[in-house]
C-alpha cells in the first residue's frame, strides 16, 4: 500500500543530514557543555553554532536566541516572562481566539493570577483585524500575543502592520511563529516584534527542541530556574544533540526555503483545485486570505472529518481534523469556530499539509482515491438517515 504523509503541520519527517548531525553529539562530542575541559568545549561549540544558524535563519543576533523544549515552552516563556517582568507598569494583555493552546492555556493561568486577558475575535477569513487590535489597546496592556499563521488554516495575520501600532505605545509584541518559520522570510530587522517562537520539529528538525528571539533589551522573567544556562533565561543542561540538530535544520531550511515556496504552492493549489473540481459540497477555509504555501484546509458537507481522517488512514494517507493536539477530543476546533463557520462545517474539516517531500504523484493518488471515498461516506449517510 501506498504511503503518504500529509500531517507535516503536525510534524515532519527529521532530515538525514539532521539525524547524522545529531549523532556526533550522541558519540564522540557527548560533552556537558558547561564543562570547562575539552569534551565540553566542543559541546559548547556544536551549541553555539547551532545559535548562530537558528539567529541568521531570522537575522537575529545569536545572543537574542534562547534554546527551549519546543514551541510550547518557548509560548509559555515569552508570555509569563514579559507578564511577571512588566506587571508593576500593567496587568493586561491581548491575544486571539485562534492562538495555539500553547498560548491560550497560558494566559488563562495568568488570569487566574490576576492578569486581564483581551481574546480579539477573527473574521470569516480566520485573520485579526489590526483596527480591533488597536481598539483593545489600554493605558496598562504590557503585551500583546498573535500568531504569525494558524496551524489549521495556515492563514497568515498581519502582524507586519499590527507589530508597529503596538510597540510605538511602548507594549511588547510576541509572535508565535510556530507554523511560519522556515516556510516563509521572517527577518526579525523588517519584521518588527519583540518575541517570536520557533520549534524544530515543524521544518525536519528533532522534537522537544525549540528557540525563544528575544529583542535586546526585552524584560523578561525566567521560568525555569537552577543553573546559570541560556544567560540565566532557562536553567538546565542544554540537550545538545537537539540543538545542533535544529541549527542544521534552520540552515538547511534558509538554502531551501524559495524553492520549498514555490514547488509546495503549485501542489497546494493541485490538490485544492483537484478537490474543488471533483467533489461538490467543499469549501477552503481561509480561501482568498494569505496563507501558508503549504496548508489547506477544507470542510466537507455532510461528512465527519474524524471517519474521513479513519478511510483515508486506510488507504496510507495521513491527514488531520483541525490541530494533532486537539485530536482524541472531539471537541470541534476552536480556530474554525472563531471564524463563525456552522458546526457541521466545522465537523467536516480536514487539513492537509505538505512538505518539501511531498510529489506530484502522493497529491494525484490522493486525488483518485478521495472523491470515491467521500462519495461512499455520503451514501452512507444518506442510507443510514433513511
Ligand atoms: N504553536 C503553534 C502555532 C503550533 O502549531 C505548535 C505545535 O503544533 C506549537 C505552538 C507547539 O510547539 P511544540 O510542539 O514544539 O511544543
Amino acid at each position: 500500500m501506498r504511503s503518504v504523509y500529509l500531517d507535516n503541520n503536525a510534524t515532519t519527517q527529521v532530515d538525514p543530514a539532521v539525524v547524522e548531525r545529531m549523532n556526533d553529539y550522541f558519540g564522540e562530542n557527548f560533552g556537558n557543555a558547561s564543562s570547562v575541559h575539552s569534551f565540553g568545549q566542543r559541546a559548547r561549540a556544536g551549541l553555539e553554532e547551532a545559535r548562530r544558524q537558528v539567529a541568521s535563519l531570522i537575522d537575529a543576533s545569536p545572543a537574542e536566541i534562547i534554546f527551549t523544549g519546543g514551541g510550547t515552552e518557548a509560548d509559555n516563556l515569552a508570555i509569563k516572562g514579559v507578564a511577571l517582568a512588566r506587571q508593576e507598569k500593567g496587568k493586561h494583555l491581548i491575544t486571539s481566539r485562534i492562538e495555539h493552546p500553547a498560548v491560550l492555556r497560558t494566559c488563562e493561568s495568568l488570569e487566574r493570577d490576576g492578569f486581564e486577558v483581551t481574546y480579539l475575535d477573527v473574521g470569516s477569513d480566520g485573520a485579526v483585524d489590526p483596527g480591533q487590535l488597536e481598539q483593545s489597546l489600554r493605558d496598562d496592556t504590557i503585551l500583546v500575543s498573535i500568531m504569525f499563521a494558524n496551524n489549521e488554516t495556515g492563514v497568515i495575520q498581519p502582524v507586519e502592520e499590527m507589530a508597529p501600532l503596538v510597540r510605538e505605545r511602548g507594549i511588547y509584541f510576541h509572535c508565535d511563529a510556530v507554523q511560519g518559520v522556515a516556510k516563509a522570510s521572517l527577518p526579525v530587522d523588517r519584521f518588527p516584534v519583540d518575541l517570536l517562537s520557533i520549534s524544530a520539529h515543524k521544518f525536519h528538525g528533532p522534537k522537544g527542541v525549540g528557540a525563544l528571539y528575544v529583542r535586546k533589551g526585552t524584560p523578561l522573567q525566567p521560568q525555569m530556574l537552577g543553573g546559570s544556562h541560556e544567560r540565566r533565561m532557562r536553567a538546565g543542561t542544554e540537550n545538545v544533540p537537539a540543538i545542533v540538530g535544529f541549527g542544521q535544520a534552520c540552515q538547511l531550511a534558509a538554502e531551501r526555503m524559495e524553492d520549498f515556496v514555490r514547488r509546495v504552492s503549485i501542489l497546494r493549489d493541485r490538490l485544492e483545485n483537484g478537490i474543488l473540481n471533483a467533489i461538490e459540497g467543499v469549501r477552503v477555509n481561509g480561501a482568498g486570505q494569505r496563507r501558508l504555501p503549504h496548508v489547506t484546509n477544507i470542510s466537507f458537507e455532510g461528512i465527519e472529518g474524524e471517519a474521513l481522517l479513519v478511510a483515508l488512514d486506510f488507504q496510507g494517507i495521513a491527514v488531520s481534523t483541525g490541530a494533532a493536539c486537539a485530536s482524541g477530543s472531539i471537541s470541534p476546533s476552536h480556530v474554525l469556530a472563531a471564524m463563525g463557520l456552522p458546526d457541521r462545517w466545522i465537523r467536516g474539516s480536514i487539513r492537509f499539509s505538505l512538505s518539501r517531500l511531498t510529489t506530484e504523484e502522493e497529491i494525484d493518488y490522493v486525488l483518485d482515491v478521495l472523491p470515491g471515498i467521500v462519495q461512499r461516506m455520503r451514501e452512507m449517510a444518506v442510507s443510514s438517515s433513511s
